[in-house]
């Protein structure tokens, strides 16, 4: 998924979480936290394109095979967490941090390592083709990843659903 897309999806699962969950409506506020919990596990893109001094995209971006892309690491964060969050703000963290993972999982030629440390496997819901010697960042978006009609149709559909949260919200 691009970033985008994990923002829209991140925006309507707390918009659900706030609305299902707690019976509260969701604040301008929430939203913010929301977007900063929807990226939070990629992050560590800043550390692995800076090991592998890959900044240009050269080669895949190898964050999906590191520890801090898989559920145990966000669980056991979470449970770091329990003695400073209330349950709304937990459910918040689980819930989106783990929806940024099953986004990674679908419709993606790698996945995550949904099993780690148990097994280093990485699993993908829906693989799509994967990425050649030639094929990396944008050239791959272009040229392979948006070609595919339920990728792009996914994309568009938690981009408008996110703006149409935060018009609600903010508006
Ligand atoms: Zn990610």
């Amino acid at each position: 998924m691009t970033f985008t897309a994990h923002i829209g999806a991140g925006v309507i699962g707390a918009y659900l979480i706030d609305a299902l969950i707690f019976h509260r409506p969701m604040t301008p506020e929430t939203m913010g936290v929301a977007i900063g919990l929807s990226l939070l596990p990629d992050l560590d893109s800043v550390y692995v394109l800076t090991a592998t001094k890959n900044w240009q995209f050269k080669d895949r971006n190898r964050h999906h095979r590191f520890f801090s892309h898989t559920p145990l690491f966000f669980l056991s964060l979470a449970l770091l967490l329990t003695p400073f969050l209330n349950l709304r703000a937990l459910t918040l963290f689980i819930g989106l941090t783990l929806l940024h993972l099953v986004l990674d999982s679908w419709a993606t030629d790698d996945g995550i390592m949904w099993l780690w440390p148990f097994r280093e496997r990485q699993y993908a819901l829906v693989p799509i083709q994967e990425r050649g010697p030639e094929l990396f960042g944008m050239t791959y978006y272009r040229q392979r990843y948006f070609r595919q009609w339920y990728v792009a149709l996914a994309e568009l559909l938690l981009l408008l659903g996110g703006l149409l949260v935060g018009v609600q919200v903010v508006g």
